[in-house]
């Protein structure tokens, strides 16, 4: 074996460890509950829990963590170590069972937007045997998902289970009228692909904005951009080949496959793609994955910026879900077969992805908005707000022909049916041709582009997920209840195209014309984070979510507070980091830099005073002017930020946020950017965007 083979899942509680580690019948019900989801008896986790203890101790582990995803969209641990008191004054380490199995976090300062107020003061975290347990840093982590004492979801993972559940239900219905009974698990799989940058970490703490809020709230354009292109996929430097290497092996010791990393668009911008799995499993491993990223760059004198939009007029940063289905007999739900039969099952999966996708757009917008998203979507490098499905021309063809029912493959007066037809073979669009669309087919699975860099992937396929579960839920009642199935297929498929070919859009989505085009066809562009989350709560989807028991309405309530509550926070601390900034070191920077001009001109003057000191006096009166400004956009920005503090509610308050003190943050930026552009070097009290774009060398 290799070094890299034998590395690869070294620190997880896998299945081969399992295999090892666990007598027979414990490892059979172990299976059990991770394939078909069984409950597992406290006397079987008693004896995991002990396996898992002291093969975690042997890895080096004193301390043992539930690991979960609360709300902030980051992870969360609490930490207890395995040692036990014994009678005779020493201590033995011990795990037990019930401790495997459930943990009772002091939940009451993460965010609940009021549902543990409703229901119950504390909350629990509970074992999810699908994702493996691993150790880091000298403790076992353990999955978990984390809810209040009422059953009520605190977590992003709750909900992605749910969904899971409800799509592998109806899509299992489904694949029985299609023959295949011997189909008992459908697992959505994910592969995410993370963007993100790399400063050095010298100029970075010399920039409180970077410290406080992850992006630039000021900066004059560098006179290098991103215009040569010659970053993307050019050669590594060094320091950030040896990050990536470590980041490498520590990612495969967790068992995550780590695939392919380079170069990104922008200067000291990256990517890294996994290898796709199973949706929970994936969405756990972007987590640890942006997790490691953070820490091994400080290892490495660097800082990894996972925000969205760290520079204005740099390309921003984004997350690609890749998202299929697949079965445990190994078909690929969304793989175009070899067989008219095949072939018709395949279009059921894509119609419904297509229909799922139009009918909650909002959904999905919703899933990825964030003030600091807001800054990318709309933006021209990034997916528009607008969500689209992009086909390609040959699939196109084909799902124009079935809702036409217009001749096919040239044969004189026959029609292509659904079910009957070999479909013509299309190439696999892997090179992405099209880069501009939001949710785009490219051979055998859909990749959605909206997400943020930062943001977690659970909401997101949460919502794909239940949609799609839901489209399905509909074909399934209507072709259970059929005697004639491949005439109902074919009219359900040709229906389905029909309402919802509006969605599909081959074009350029960056192009202003596809605003006013999609205007037209009623698709909806819901720009900012509050203008999106006006229809969480819309009657459509909340029936969504009910029905398929993902949320119940008083969950989706609480998060629709905290989305808007974080909307707030956001913004407001930006405000505030702008306030001091230009407080504190803008403004006397000027004051200062005036004051050493005026001071040069009595000096020249003195000398002679003849002299010319236009350029001086130039100067100060301009940078006069831009200082008078600034300071009255700062005391603008204060006003601003203390109404929107002072609205009723978190909607009237993030619409103030965004109308109010987003603006004033915007004007005060560009007077203080030309201030930049005005003051000598020295005098500027912060890191230019060349020194920082450039500053990993
Ligand atoms: P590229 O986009 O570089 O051509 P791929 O399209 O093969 O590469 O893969 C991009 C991402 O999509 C990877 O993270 C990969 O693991 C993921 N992916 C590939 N197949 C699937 C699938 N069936 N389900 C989910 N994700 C997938
Ligand atoms: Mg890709």
């Amino acid at each position: 074996m290799s070094m890299t083979t034998d590395l690869f899942g070294s620190m997880v509680f896998g299945d081969s460890v399992m295999r090892e580690k666990l007598p027979k019948e414990t490892y059979r019900a172990m299976r059990n509950t991770i394939k078909r989801g069984k409950h597992l008896d406290l006397d079987v986790a008693n004896v995991v829990a002990t396996a898992m203890k002291d093969w975690a101790i042997e890895k080096g582990a004193t301390h043992f963590t539930h690991w979960f995803q609360p709300l902030t969209g980051i992870t969360a641990e609490k930490h207890d170590s395995f040692i036990s008191p014994t009678d005779d004054e020493r201590v033995i380490m011990e795990f037990s069972g019930k401790e495997l199995v459930r943990g009772e976090p002091d939940a009451s300062s993460f965010p609940s937007g009021g549902l543990r107020a409703t229901f119950e003061a504390r909350g629990y975290t509970s074992w999810d045997p699908t994702s493996y347990a691993f150790v880091k840093d000298k403790t076992l982590y353990i999955p978990t998902a984390f809810c209040a004492y009422g059953g009520e979801a605190l977590d992003k993972k709750t909900p992605l289970l749910r969904s899971m559940e409800a799509l592998q239900k109806q899509a299992i219905r489904i694949l029985r009228m299609f023959g295949h009974n011997d189909v008992s698990i459908v697992r959505p799989t994910v592969g995410s692909e993370q963007e993100y940058f790399l400063v050095d970490k010298e100029v970075y703490d010399r920039r409180p904005d970077l410290v406080y809020t992850g992006r630039t709230l000021f900066g004059a354009k560098s006179p290098k951009g991103q215009e040569l292109e010659d970053h993307y996929f050019g050669s590594i430097k060094p320091r950030v080949k040896a990050f990536m290497d470590e980041l490498d092996a520590e990612l495969w010791k967790l068992g995550i496959l780590a695939k392919t990393e380079h170069n990104e668009v922008a200067p000291a911008q990256h990517e890294l793609a996994p290898i796709f799995s199973t949706t929970n499993i994936a969405a756990d491993h972007n987590q640890l994955t942006m997790e490691l990223m953070q820490t091994i760059a400080r290892k490495h004198g660097m800082v990894c910026i996972l925000h969205e939009k760290p520079f204005a007029g740099v390309n921003g940063s984004g997350k690609h879900n890749n998202w299929s289905l697949s079965t445990n007999t190994g078909m690929n739900l969304l793989e175009p077969g070899d067989t008219p039969f095949e072939n018709a099952q395949f279009l059921l999966f894509l119609t419904a992805v297509i229909e799922a996708v139009d009918e909650y757009q909002d959904l999905l917008r919703i899933s990825v908005a964030s003030a600091g998203n807001d800054h990318r979507l709309g933006a021209n490098e990034a997916p528009p707000a607008i969500v689209s499905v992009y086909l390609g021309d040959e699939l196109m063809n084909i799902l124009e022909a079935i809702e036409n029912g217009s001749e096919y493959g040239g044969r004189e007066q026959e029609l292509l049916r659904v079910g009957v037809h070999v479909l013509p073979k299309f190439p696999k669009d892997n090179t992405d041709r099209n880069r501009t669309s939001p949710f785009a087919f490219t051979g055998n699975k859909f990749e959605f582009r909206m997400l943020g860099s930062a943001s977690s992937i659970s909401d997101t396929n949460t919502i794909i997920n239940t949609a799609v579960a839901e489209v399905l839920k509909k074909y399934a009642d209507v072709l259970e209840a059929s005697d004639q199935f491949e005439g109902d297929l074919h009219e359900l498929i040709k229906e389905s195209i029909k309402n919802h070919k509006r969605i599909i859009f081959n074009g350029n989505g960056y192009d202003e014309a596809w605003v006013e085009e999609a205007r037209r066809r009623g698709l909806s562009n819901l720009r900012t984070t509050p203008d999106a989350l006006e229809h969480l709560l819309d009657k459509k989807n909340v029936d969504l979510f009910v029905s398929n028991k993902v949320f119940s309405e008083a969950e989706l309530i609480s998060r629709h507070e905290i989305m808007l509550e974080n909307y707030c926070k956001v913004i407001g601390i930006e405000a505030l980091t702008m306030i001091q900034m230009v407080r504190s070191s803008v403004l006397p920077a000027s004051t200062e830099y005036r004051g050493r001009l005026a001071e040069a001109v009595r000096d020249i003057s003195e000398v002679d005073n003849t002299a010319d000191v236009s350029y001086e006096k130039e100067q100060i009166s301009r940078l006069s002017s831009l200082t008078g400004m600034a300071y009255r956009d700062v005391k603008a920005l204060e006003n601003a930020l203390v109404s929107a503090k002072a609205a009723a509610g978190a909607s009237d308050s993030a619409a103030e946020f965004r109308d109010q003190v987003i603006p004033a943050m915007n004007e005060l930026r560009v007077v203080v950017d030309e201030m930049q552009t005005v003051t000598a070097k020295d005098y500027w009290p912060y890191p230019t965007y060349g020194e920082i774009l450039f500053s990993v060398r």
